[in-house]
């Protein structure tokens, strides 16, 4: 079976008992969470989130770049949240990644020029977590009563750990 099919099957199995048609879009826990998109994270499940607690924001690294802090913005703004986490974890592809030898490699397969592009790699976990944090905070969108705390979390453990 393909990939494709197994995921259309799983959502038929999910849609045949399914019995949160009327959830509200204000995130039961007030928490939205900005993370990576590595496939071996779960926060619905490291966090025990059902449908409707939490924002989950992610994208590659899990970068507090203008589009999370677009989403964010909506997310407290519009849809109530008050806490904001920030997760990077062990083993990301975006630790040692170097800009200028991707944009090198786009350059040479498709013949694009990626120059503008800062794909936001980072050498130091812990400290690309602080510059987030960092960086949400000093945002002129997000109010300081917004709680905004970091996250390291370890894909061989399953464990989270804040990061100061
Ligand atoms: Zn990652």
């Amino acid at each position: 079976m393909s990939a494709l099919s197994e995921m259309l099957d799983a959502n038929a199995r999910y849609a045949a008992t399914f019995n949160l048609g009327d959830l509200s879009a204000f995130p039961r826990r007030k928490v939205a969470v900005l993370t990576c998109m590595d496939a071996r994270l779960d926060p619905a499940k490291f966090l025990g989130l059902q449908e409707g607690d939490a924002h989950v924001i992610r994208n590659a690294g899990g970068r507090a770049d203008q589009d999370a802090i677009r989403s964010l913005v909506i997310s407290y703004k519009l849809l109530g949240t008050r806490e904001f986490l920030v997760i990077h974890h062990e083993g990301c592809g975006m630790l040692g990644l170097s800009n200028e030898d991707l944009r090198r490699r786009l350059h040479e397969d498709l013949g694009a020029d990626a120059s503008n592009v800062d794909f936001l790699p980072f050498d130091d976990l812990d400290q690309s977590v602080r510059d987030d944090v960092a960086t949400l905070r000093a945002s002129p969108l997000i109010p300081q009563d917004i709680a905004i705390l970091g996250f390291v979390y370890d894909v061989r453990t399953g464990r989270l750990r804040e990061v100061r």
